[in-house]
C-alpha cells in the first residue's frame, strides 16, 4: 500500500496521505473493537458555543458549568499548534464490581462503564503510538465534551437520559479525543440526534429517583443527578434518599433500565478485591499517601486513584 512508503514526517502530506492514513486509523482501531470518526479541528468553537449557549438559557446551570464543563481546553490553537483534526473514539466497556470486605460480610459494588479505563485508553495510546512511530504523526489528549462530540461526529445518538449510545455498544462505551497533525479531508459534524427508540420510551425517566430526567427538557438537571453528586466531593444534600445510590461512583439506574442496552448488559467482572483491614483504610478516609503501596497499587488497577477523596463518602452511603 501507497502509505506504506510515508514515514517521515517531512515528507509531503498530500491528499492520498490523509485518505490513507485515516483508512488505516480506522482498520487498526476496528481490529480491537473500537470506533473512530473526524471532524476538523475549527468545530471545537462551535462546540465551545454550543454549551456556552446552553448555560446562557438555563440548561446548563453556572455552578454546573464551572464544575464539571469549565476544566474543557476549547483553545487548541495554543495548547496543541499542530492540531487539524479532531478523532473521537469509542471503545466497549461495561459495569464491573470490586468487592469490599466488610463486618457485614463481602460487598460487591459496582464500578459503572467510563470509570474503569485503563485498558482502552492503553490499547488507544498504543496504536495511535505505532503510527507517530512509523508515520511521524501527533497525536494528543485533547479535553473536549466527548459526549456532545460523539454526538455531533454521529459517532454517538443521545438517548433521552442524555447519555450517549453507538450502535455497536449502547451507552456502554468510553470516549476519548485526540487532535492529530494531519487535516483529514472528512468532517463529519453533524446535528446531535435523539435515538429513534427514545420517541415512544420514558423507561429511564421512570428509573430515575432524583427526577434529574424531565420532560420537555432534553439536557438533564445536573445538580439531581447522582453521577454529578458522587463524582464531586462534600455531603450528599439530605433529599438524596440511602437507598438511591448504587455504585461506588456513578449511577447505572437510568441506564440499566433502557431497554436499547439490553443486548450489551452483562454480569462485569470483579476487577478488584479489598481485604477487611484494607477497606477499613479506604472507609476511614485515610490519606492516600499513608495507604501501604499495596493498596494504592490496587486503586491504580482499577483506576480509583484519581478519585480516592471520594470513596469513603460514596461507599459508606453503598453500606
Ligand atoms: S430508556 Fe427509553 S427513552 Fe430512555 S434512553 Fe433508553 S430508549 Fe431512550
Ligand atoms: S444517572 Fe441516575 S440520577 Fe442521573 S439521570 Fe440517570 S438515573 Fe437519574
Amino acid at each position: 500500500m501507497r502509505i506504506e512508503i510515508i514515514g517521515q514526517k517531512s515528507m509531503d502530506r498530500g491528499m492520498d496521505f490523509e485518505k490513507n492514513i485515516k483508512a488505516q486509523l480506522i482498520k487498526s482501531l476496528n481490529a480491537v473493537g473500537y470506533e473512530m470518526r473526524s471532524v476538523f479541528i475549527a468545530r471545537v468553537h462551535e462546540l465551545e458555543a454550543e454549551i456556552i449557549g446552553q448555560r446562557n438559557i438555563g440548561l446548563i446551570s453556572s455552578d454546573f458549568y464551572n464544575t464539571a464543563l469549565g476544566g474543557f481546553d476549547f483553545n487548541l490553537e495554543s495548547s496543541h499548534p499542530n492540531a487539524k483534526s479532531l478523532l473521537i473514539n469509542t471503545a466497549p466497556d461495561c459495569t464491573d464490581y470490586i468487592e469490599f470486605h466488610t463486618d457485614q460480610g463481602i460487598k460487591p459494588l459496582k464500578l459503572p462503564a467510563t470509570y474503569h479505563t485503563k485498558n482502552q485508553i492503553g490499547k488507544i495510546r498504543s496504536i495511535f503510538k505505532e503510527f507517530e512511530l512509523n508515520y511521524g504523526i501527533e497525536f494528543n489528549y485533547a479535553s473536549l465534551p466527548h459526549k456532545l462530540l460523539a454526538a455531533r461526529s454521529g459517532l454517538a445518538k443521545y438517548g433521552r437520559n442524555n447519555v450517549t449510545y453507538s450502535d455497536a455498544f449502547g451507552s456502554f462505551q468510553y470516549l476519548i479525543t485526540f487532535t492529530i497533525d494531519i487535516a483529514l479531508e472528512e468532517d463529519c459534524w453533524q446535528e446531535a440526534k435523539l435515538m429513534t427508540a427514545c420517541e415512544n420510551c420514558r423507561k429511564c425517566i421512570k428509573a430515575c429517583p432524583t427526577k434529574a430526567l424531565s420532560e420537555p427538557r432534553f439536557t438533564l438537571d445536573a445538580e439531581k443527578c447522582i453521577t454529578y453528586l458522587n463524582e464531586y466531593p462534600g455531603e450528599f444534600p439530605k433529599w438524596v434518599a440511602k437507598e438511591w445510590h448504587n455504585a461506588i461512583i456513578g449511577c447505572t439506574l437510568c441506564t440499566e433500565s433502557c431497554p436499547v442496552n439490553k443486548p450489551h448488559i452483562n454480569s462485569g467482572t470483579r476487577i478488584e478485591s479489598f481485604d477487611i483491614s484494607e477497606s477499613q483504610l479506604i472507609l476511614s478516609g485515610s490519606p492516600f499517601e499513608q495507604l501501604p503501596s499495596s493498596v494504592q497499587a490496587k486503586l491504580n488497577n482499577c483506576s480509583l486513584a484519581s478519585s480516592y477523596q471520594l470513596l469513603s463518602r460514596n461507599i459508606r452511603a453503598l453500606l
